[in-house]
């Protein structure tokens, strides 16, 4: 639970929040990113991110309101406010988002909010590029839009935000989007301590490294994953296979310069990639392969089972599993604690030394009259 706050490369010591000043002979800085705004008015304060447990549980906790709320709201306007979701970002996490919700509006909202008619549940996504998941090929990005479309998301490709309010989103050109949901899947960046490192930074604030992964003229610090802009390989995609990799690769190179010998360059093994859009749709390329539809579906289901850790896992997951796709049961769909804003997430902040304490407690008493209240004013 030691958050670090700074570290000096030449003393060779980190220092905590608590104050404890830890020396190393050797550091592999391996803290990840966090959510990239490019300094869009708005977003951090009135949008929710998809980056950890408590994000999830937050956007859960807030989609599952607004419906709620909209069961009973009488205004139109209100109640169309609080039933469009605006995704921002059409990589793979906003895609899987879309089609998330797409599967929640056709297997979950007609049973338990009949009196939300779920056509009128918007589910609105928007990418600068004119294509979805852009690192995939041209036929897997054809296919996966045409997925979304068919699952009735709606696509705004080509469209550039331009603010996001308390009310919705602007898009360049004047379009506006009255919303009470902004999912901000649009980018990464390093994690806030990345730059207080006294290491040198580069493209969206990651440790630039040699390929060896090694700080240049900083012989004994390292640096893998999301967090690392390596020489050479700046297209490397910010994925946990090559954090994986990476971590591995780093600790060899440890080894390596403590007995003196050779470094190795980070040599990345591409295993593929594979993007879920719902039930029995996803896009998978591994290699020259590339699959759609059901066989990638069944893929993506088996790889991330194959995954798991022990055997008891697998089971209880591939039972679960199998009982969710036999009776389109989405499991459970409590609303537990109270919201948090957007803009209070844990590990985002310059001052990252309030540390996991710095979002809104769970048990944070409810909003005034018990209401909903919109992102700015939740607590
Ligand atoms: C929604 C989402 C879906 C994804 N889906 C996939 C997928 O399907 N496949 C895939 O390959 N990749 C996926 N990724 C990307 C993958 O999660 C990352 O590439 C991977 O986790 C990077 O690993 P890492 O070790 O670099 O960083 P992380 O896994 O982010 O770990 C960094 C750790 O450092 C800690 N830390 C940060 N700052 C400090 C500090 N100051 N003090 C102490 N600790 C600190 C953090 O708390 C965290 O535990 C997804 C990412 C997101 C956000």
């Amino acid at each position: 639970m030691a958050d670090v706050v700074a570290g000096d490369p030449a003393g060779r010591t980190l220092t905590t929040a608590g104050g404890d000043v830890v020396p190393y002979d050797w550091l592999i800085v391996a803290i990840g990113g966090a959510a990239e705004d490019f300094g869009i008015p708005g977003v951090r304060e009135h949008t929710f991110r998809l980056y950890d447990l408590e994000d999830a549980r937050a956007l859960r906790n807030h989609v599952l309101r607004c419906l709620e709320q909209a069961s009973v709201e009488t205004d139109p306007v209100a109640r169309r406010s609080l039933l469009t979701i605006v995704l921002v970002g059409g990589g793979a996490t906003g895609v899987e988002m879309a089609g998330a919700l797409a599967e929640l509006r056709r297997h979950v909202v007609p049973s338990d909010y009949p009196g939300i008619d779920p056509n009128q549940l918007r589910i609105v996504l928007i990418e600068a590029t004119p294509h979805v998941l852009g690192p995939f090929a041209p036929d897997l990005r054809a296919r996966a839009q045409r997925d979304l479309v068919e699952f009735g998301v709606e696509l705004r490709l080509g469209t550039v935000v331009e603010h996001v309010d308390a009310d919705g989103v602007a898009l360049k050109g004047g379009e506006r989007f009255s919303a009470r949901s902004v999912i901000w899947a649009a980018g990464i960046r390093a994690a806030a301590l990345a730059s207080r490192l006294g290491l040198p930074t580069g493209r969206a604030g990651r440790l630039v490294v040699e390929p060896t992964l090694q700080v240049p003229g900083r012989p004994h610090v390292f640096v893998a994953g999301d967090v690392a802009l390596v020489h050479g390989q700046e297209r490397l995609p910010q994925v946990a296979q090559v954090a994986l990799q990476q971590g591995v690769a780093a600790a060899r190179n440890v080894l390596h310069a403590i007995r003196e010998e050779a470094l190795e360059p980070f040599d990345y093994k591409d295993r593929g990639s594979m993007a879920t859009i719902g039930r029995s749709r996803a896009v998978a390329e591994i290699g020259r392969v590339h699959l759609a539809g059901a066989l990638a579906w069944w893929a993506w289901l088996a790889l991330h089972l194959v995954m798991l850790i022990g055997f008891r896992n697998r089971a209880v997951v591939l039972v679960n599993w199998a009982w969710n796709y036999l009776t389109y049961d989405r499991g459970l769909r409590a609303i537990v604690g109270s919201e948090r804003p957007p803009s209070e997430r844990p590990g985002e902040h310059d001052a990252r030394s309030t540390g996991p304490g710095t979002g809104a407690p769970e048990t944070a008493p409810p909003v005034a009259g018990g209401g909903f209240e919109p992102p700015t004013s939740r607590l």
